[in-house]
């Protein structure tokens, strides 16, 4: 042991000349008890001041709900006297309204919706760069459920309610999705921004390059160790021995046996993969956009990363955001239009006014069953998961018919038929 360099045996031998420290004195146990008690009773007083608070912002809150005709002289009074808070509880009421209004799902009449999306097929055609973000509603229409609606993942676990299990191998693009693609066939359409995991923007055909999806892609399982990181598409959803902060999916990367990890980015997580999130993707469109487009989405995370709606410009030369939402986003206030609608009956009215034919989702021309790897039968076990299959028997007959119907009406429709 040393005390300040000096050896504690040196001090003790030269007998001890140095002055010690006496050791700090017991304390007396009656200021032990006489402090013990000062803080009980501080502890009560701050008990009771709050007790007291509580009681009287209550009194107050009580008197508000009253009537005012059948308000008493002395309430009136009390009233007045607290004007402080008196603002308060009626600020609290008003965001308490704010927020209930804000989660309810309501949707314009018809006549409404046809003409916003009139204006909106206008503005599309007008458009040099469109960029579309989309959010869960726009896969609901594919049995696919929503974080926020009224239905939603989140909302429902915030009620303490199942959420149920859902086979999200039966769910196939939307009319929403594939119109989407079929603007960007056409040169509108410049980019998509998905927040949704389902990998249905993918699967309707849409290039990977021209789609950033953010929160990744349930079809999808990187190797890290390669450089640059392997992709294996699937068949099956890859997330069902994942979980938040734990990504390994027990399949190994067949390049050079590293573990495979899914590509999701769970709430409170930071994604780091380039693909599928290709967040490199989306910036050079958020440069040049006039129009941005936001099906389905509550925006709540979106609107965080500034830089997607270009408030770097002047507000005049911003794009213009139209929205297409059931529910309340942070940016209807500086939307040029939002629609309160559903996406597949809002697209339908849009791609119909600018006369522009919508291909059918085909499971034949899914890309997804031509780029995704098989497992290998000593990989069988790791997954479970029920298989996205090509085509069944009964399907294959009705896109036949589909087709077949599909042709008789071009051919009734040429005029020299
Ligand atoms: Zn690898």
């Amino acid at each position: 042991m040393r005390m300040k360099g000096i050896a504690l045996s040196a001090i003790l031998e030269q007998g001890a000349t140095r002055r010690r420290k006496s050791p700090p004195k017991e304390e007396c146990p009656k200021k032990q008890k006489r402090d013990c008690w000062r803080k009980v009773n501080n502890w009560f007083e701050r008990l009771e001041c709050k007790r007291t608070k509580d009681i009287f912002y209550y009194v107050i809150a009580a008197v508000l709900n009253k009537c005012e005709s059948k308000r008493t002289l002395d309430e009136a009074r009390l009233l007045e006297s607290q004007p402080d808070v008196v603002k308060q509880i009626l600020e609290r009421r008003k965001r308490n309204v704010e927020y209930k209004e804000r989660v309810l799902e309501t949707e314009d009449d018809p006549e409404v919706i046809e003409r916003k999306a009139l204006k909106l097929a206008q503005a599309i055609a007008k458009a040099n760069h469109l960029i579309v973000y989309t959010g869960a509603g726009i896969s609901t229409s594919a049995k696919i459920p929503d974080y926020r609606g009224s239905q939603g993942i989140w909302t429902l676990l915030e009620q303490g309610k199942d959420i149920g299990e859902y086979d999200l191998s039966l769910a196939d693009p939307t009319f929403t999705h594939m119109a989407l693609f079929e603007l960007h066939r056409r040169g509108i359409l410049k980019h998509v921004l998905s927040q949704n995991c389902d990998g249905l923007h993918l699967r309707s055909g849409l290039p990977r390059f021209s789609l950033s999806e953010v929160h990744g892609n349930m079809y999808v399982e990187v190797c890290k160790q390669c450089k640059p990181n392997a992709e294996y598409w699937r068949l099956f959803d890859t997330t069902q021995f994942t979980a938040r902060h734990y990504h390994k999916t027990n399949r190994r990367c067949r390049r050079c046996g590293g573990p495979l990890i899914d590509t999701i980015v769970h709430f409170g997580e930071r994604g780091q993969l380039k693909w599928p999130l290709n967040w490199a993707g989306v910036t050079p469109h958020t440069e040049k956009t006039d129009l941005i487009l936001c099906i389905g989405s509550s925006l709540k995370v979106l609107r965080k990363y500034t830089w997607l709606w270009a408030t770097d410009r002047p507000i005049k030369k911003r794009p213009k955001i139209f929205i297409i939402n059931l529910q309340w986003t942070p940016k209807d206030k500086v939307s040029t239009l939002k629609i309160n609608g559903k996406c597949d009956e809002v697209m339908k009215l849009v791609m119909k006014h600018l006369n522009i034919d919508v291909p059918l989702y085909n499971r034949l021309k899914d890309p997804i069953f031509a780029h995704a790897t098989l497992l290998l039968a000593d990989e069988q076990h790791t997954a479970s998961q029920p298989m996205l299959k090509k085509i069944t028997a009964a399907k294959e007959e009705s896109t036949e018919e589909l087709i077949t119907n599909e042709r008789e009406k071009e051919i009734k429709a040429e005029p020299n038929a």
